[in-house]
């Protein structure tokens, strides 16, 4: 008999990158290169180590499942008030979240496609309906179309800014037409996973410039800058009332207690942050750069990762990247996602990129 719901069996998976430690192990190599989970290559920000080895002596209780502390510090740092913060098992899981205090089956959430790849599968699980709007010829979103493609059902709007894989950015004047043109019983998440990468003055900070509009939801994340993906923690900004429905819907204590200590020791990192960020952003643009010369219309990026329109040929240019050692991140038929690493990592790819076309 079936046992789960018919409608989930289409769905797609999330893809993780690969493991770098199996390809080495396939190719022989000592070591292979993980360019495909747009992580921050520098190891964790100092004293992270530490305050996860202190907190651990705690394990055999529960951490504080109102993440008190942590969600003052990121008060503390945002200007804002800890009651418009809830924090999560990374981002993705207040994504779901969101979709699930605001969608009934049935209820449309709209984006712009193709954007993050958990999008679809937060809105099929929740039963939700997916309304995607083709991006732009130049791979950012077509805000005029979603725009029109608003309906009666829709509760939720999911903007990627930059948009997660293709790098493109959302200027003030745009996001700002947007904004004005949703009905204010829409939630408007601004999914901002890369906004530490951002450095084109035009692309709006969503925190301080839509912070006072109260459908507009912040969503950010400890693990690409601030070098915790593998400890999952996200956080969001909304106004108090949305805040306070999403932190009735975590799954209790999903916050770990590593997690709240890892954050903690984080934040008080921002200048390594930033130091780190600088490094990402040169290499981003000499990458851009190089890789221009090989595939012309590869769109200016604003985050820690490049995106190479190879459509069809995509899966080959992928396998043969990895053939030398490289692994990138593939979306068959339409492109491929190249993570931004070390200076030494770029250079690997950049070589490994010249072969394979
Ligand atoms: N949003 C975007 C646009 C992303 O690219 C990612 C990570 N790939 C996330 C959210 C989720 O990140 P996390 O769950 O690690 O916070």
């Amino acid at each position: 008999p079936r046992l789960t719901r018919a409608d989930l069996d289409s769905l797609p998976s999330y893809v993780p990158g690969r493991s770098p430690a199996d390809l080495a192990r396939e190719l022989g190599m000592t070591e292979a290169i993980k360019l495909a989970s747009n992580e921050v290559p520098y190891g964790p920000l100092p004293g992270v180590v530490e305050a996860v080895t202190a907190a651990a002596a705690g394990s055999h209780r529960y951490p504080d499942m109102g993440v008190v502390e942590l969600r003052e510090a990121f008060a503390e740092r945002l200007g804002v008030d800890a009651d418009r913060i809830a924090t999560g098992c990374g981002s993705v899981a207040l994504a779901e979240h969101l979709a699930r205090v605001t969608c009934l089956p049935g209820d449309e959430i709209l984006y712009s496609w193709r954007s993050f790849e958990a999008y679809p599968i937060i809105a099929a699980t929740t039963g939700a309906t997916s309304v995607r709007v083709a991006n732009t010829a130049g791979h950012g979103h077509d805000l005029g179309a979603m725009s029109a493609a608003i309906t009666d059902r829709t509760r939720m709007i999911l903007v990627c800014n930059p948009n997660n894989p293709t790098g493109t950015a959302i200027g003030r004047a745009a996001l700002d037409r947007f904004l004005d043109s949703v009905p204010d019983d829409i939630l408007v998440v601004l999914d901002e996973a890369y906004r530490e990468f951002i450095t084109d003055p035009d692309v709006p900070d969503g925190l301080r410039t839509y912070g006072d509009r109260p459908n507009v939801v912040v969503l950010r994340t400890l693990s690409k800058a601030w070098g915790l993906a593998g400890i999952r923690i996200g956080y969001l900004v909304a106004q108090p009332s949305v805040a306070a429905t999403v932190r009735k819907v975590v799954t209790p204590f999903s916050t770990s207690l590593v997690a709240q200590a890892a954050a903690l020791a984080a934040l008080k990192q921002a200048d390594e942050v930033e130091r780190r960020c600088a490094l990402v952003v040169a290499e981003r643009d000499r990458v851009t750069t190089a890789i221009r010369d090989l595939v012309p219309d590869v769109p200016a990026s604003q985050a820690n990762f490049v995106w190479l329109p190879l459509g069809a040929g995509s899966g080959e240019f992928a396998a043969a990247c990895e053939k030398q050692g490289v692994i990138v991140r593939p979306f068959q038929g339409e492109g491929v996602r190249v993570t931004i690493g070390t200076p030494a990592e770029n250079d690997a790819f950049l070589a490994a990129a010249a072969t394979a076309l």
